[in-house]
């Protein structure tokens, strides 16, 4: 086994791959793009190294300077992760020239399976089933229209040299077949610079199912059970779960038996994934093998008690394979969903910024998260903008999406846009639940995966009302701050450190405004002898609660429930069991752009400056009396007398500037 190995990637794949070698007692070197210095995989590592500057190009794929890293510090052996280097064949051969171990395939199996047509000529040979078309080298379009014509429509062209869903075109009817072509020869041109086409039967209700297999240096092979990663979006996947629902043993020994053949069939060691795509009928067919440990891994290894990347490990330093095949066991259901920085209801547009609130599930026997962020990072524009995959287990389907639904809800970031949301509507989905998948699941459910509510997925009957929610936030929040002023202070009685709505025999009452999306929400508070009474919309709320750092323990007609809060220079996100809701809080400290008068209160609305103070120590008043006049936003306002009463002290005087929430003077009312 090696002692030291380099890491040539970044992010959740890196720092899973050390986890794994420190375990092993394996020391690791890093390597990192100026962008990743403080990154985490840095953190973790025992030794990094800086490439170069942030472009991928310029560091991450730097062939050369990586392996010069990898002599300078006596690595014996890279981990090549997924993505960057890992299925680059000419990478392989500089790794074999300069004598250190590539922890993956030889350079020959990366790229007999580069050509999508050599890869399923390859195949065929091994008798590994395709799905049926022309995968010739003959390009003459009227040949390539003949073939579609005779297997009917509708069939799929695909580029390849293509990946990642580019240079793919279906064509449902022959007189759409000409132009087709032409887009999809055009997009792969652009793509990877070689128009090469191949045309399939288009299958219409497909799943993707794929098998994990291993191959060490010995002539073993196995298969380590089939992954369902059928639900994607723009061919890309979304949810990956082992075993694939519904999978019978005879299908999965089948599956697996076909994978087994396409890896000898070249040559293959370590790790690989044999892509299928299964039709309704049970027929599967070959669709492509990853020559590198996939995304989705940990899936696998859940159900399996399997550690893959010390799998790898093993093959690639000589071992022979952990188990063999009849020793291969499976047990319960995993499931894995990848969270990313992007925003679902806008087309899945990445985001990018800084993690400024990230809090994850619980990592326990059911609950795994890989990841490469902490709180406080930065997903830059430069790289894939993957947060973590949440992965969870349990000891069937059911109960392990019932765990992935909940976990989904312990994982809570603010400050930036995520697919949280989505994920758990998708996780939640009565059909998802059922099992009813196909590549085309997304598509399908369309409308109840993307509600249009941008992101503020709360609501029912049953929910507590997450404005009512944000507006006790902000009221304890509020006396919190207060009272930390009075300690500060030494002067814990003074009424500057009280936060109220005023201490009149009329309730005190105060209006905290929200913005929600483009809409304006105010939530008309009064002061109870114990707690709040909130008016949101006509609806009353009796509530009240406590705040401790993120968590409101907050009571609504005496119904307790928790829930998080993440605030962000007043952009408040509240989290709970239904998801998240955001607003803005229009806090008068923070850029408050609108303010009406409250009647009864006796704090200032918002900074600002006295105008006049109308009144004396002292003097009774009756109500509706003018007391104070602010002006504040450059409009005038009235702080008026809710009730008869006495002006018992004044704290401010004409010309003096006042914060928001400040109290403005004390009053004394009347007994009925
Ligand atoms: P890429 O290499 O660009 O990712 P693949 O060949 O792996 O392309 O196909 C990506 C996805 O496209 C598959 O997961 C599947 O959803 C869909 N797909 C591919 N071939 C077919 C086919 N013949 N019929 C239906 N869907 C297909």
């Amino acid at each position: 086994m090696f002692n030291k190995i380099l890491i040539a990637n970044r992010g959740e794949i890196a720092c899973r791959v050390i986890r794994t070698a420190h375990r092993l007692g394996i020391r690791c070197v890093a390597i990192y793009s100026e962008a990743d210095a403080n990154a985490m995989h840095v953190a973790m590592a025992d030794e990094a190294v800086c490439v170069g500057p942030a472009p991928s190009k310029d560091s991450y794929l730097k062939m050369d300077t990586i392996l010069e890293v990898a002599k300078q510090t006596g690595a014996q052996a890279i981990h090549p992760g997924y993505g960057f280097l890992s299925e680059n064949a000419p990478f392989v051969q500089k790794c074999q020239e300069a004598d250190i171990v590539f922890i993956g395939p030889p350079a020959s199996a990366i790229e007999a399976m580069g050509s999508k047509s050599a890869a399923k000529r390859i195949m065929e040979e091994a008798n590994v089933p395709l799905v049926p078309g022309y995968h010739g080298e003959d390009q003459d379009p009227a040949l390539l229209k003949r073939h579609s014509d005779e297997m009917g429509y509708p069939v799929l062209l695909k580029a390849t040299a293509g990946g990642g869903g580019k240079g793919m075109r279906v064509v449902w009817a022959a007189d759409e077949f000409d132009s087709a072509l032409d887009a999809a020869k055009r997009e792969a041109m652009n793509g990877f610079a070689d128009d090469t086409m191949l045309v399939e039967k288009y299958l219409t209700k497909p799943r993707h199912v794929e098998i994990q297999v291993f191959c060490d240096k010995h002539g073993n092979s196995v298969y380590l059970a089939e992954r369902d990663c059928s639900v994607q979006r723009r061919h890309q996947k979304v949810v990956e779960e082992a075993p694939a629902p519904g999978m019978s043993d005879e299908l999965r020994k089948a599956m697996g038996e076909a994978a087994v053949r396409a890896a000898e069939a070249i040559g293959y060691e370590g790790a690989g994934t044999v892509e299928f795509l299964l039709d309704e009928d049970g027929s599967f067919y070959f669709m492509e093998m990853n020559t590198r440990l996939q995304v989705e891994h940990p899936v696998t290894e859940l159900i399996t008690g399997q550690d893959l990347v010390e799998w790898q490990l093993k093959a690639a330093s000589g071992q022979t394979l952990p188990l063999k095949q009849d020793d291969v066991q499976i047990n319960g259901h995993a499931v894995e969903v990848r969270i990313y920085a992007e925003d679902p209801d806008n087309d899945f547009l990445p985001a990018t910024g800084k993690l400024e609130y990230l809090r994850t599930p619980e990592e326990n026997r059911y609950v795994r998260v890989d990841t490469g962020v902490r709180e406080g990072d930065e997903v830059s524009i430069y790289y894939d903008p993957m947060i973590a995959k949440l992965i969870v287990w349990d000891e069937n389907r059911d109960r392990a999406m019932q765990r992935m639904s909940q976990a989904l809800t312990e994982y809570r970031i603010a400050g930036m846009k995520t697919n949280t949301h989505f994920l758990k509507r998708l996780i939640d989905n009565p059909a998802f639940r059922a099992a009813e998948l196909d590549t085309g699941f997304i598509e399908k459910h369309e409308e109840t995966l993307f509600p249009g509510t941008s992101g503020n997925s709360q609501g029912g009957s049953h929910s507590a009302n997450p404005l009512a929610l944000a507006a006790l936030y902000t009221l304890l929040k509020q006396g919190q701050q207060r009272q930390a002023e009075a300690v500060h202070s030494h002067d814990t009685t003074s009424p500057w450190h009280q936060f109220s709505g005023w201490r009149l025999n009329e309730e005190p009452a105060l209006a905290v405004r929200f913005k929600v999306g483009d809409e304006e929400k105010s939530v008309q508070v009064n002061w109870l002898n114990q707690g709040y009474r909130l008016s949101i919309d006509g609806h009353i709320v009796i509530a009240d609660g406590k705040l401790e750092d993120d968590v409101l323990k907050a009571s609504f007609n005496g119904h307790n429930r928790n829930a998080f809060v993440a605030e962000l220079a007043g952009h408040i996100t509240v989290f709970t069991d239904q998801g998240a809701f955001e607003c803005q809080w229009l806090h008068p400290d923070l850029d408050n752009h609108e303010f009406e008068e409250e009647g009864g209160s006796l704090t200032a609305p918002m900074n600002g400056s006295i105008v006049a103070v109308l009144v004396e120590a002292g003097q009774k008043v009756t109500k509706g009396t003018s007391l104070v006049i602010m002006e504040a936003m450059k409009m005038e306002h009235t702080i008026t007398a809710s009730s008869d009463g006495t002006v018992t002290e004044i704290f401010y005087q004409a010309g003096d500037l006042v914060e928001g929430g400040a109290d403005l003077l004390a009053f004394e009312a009347e007994e009925a």
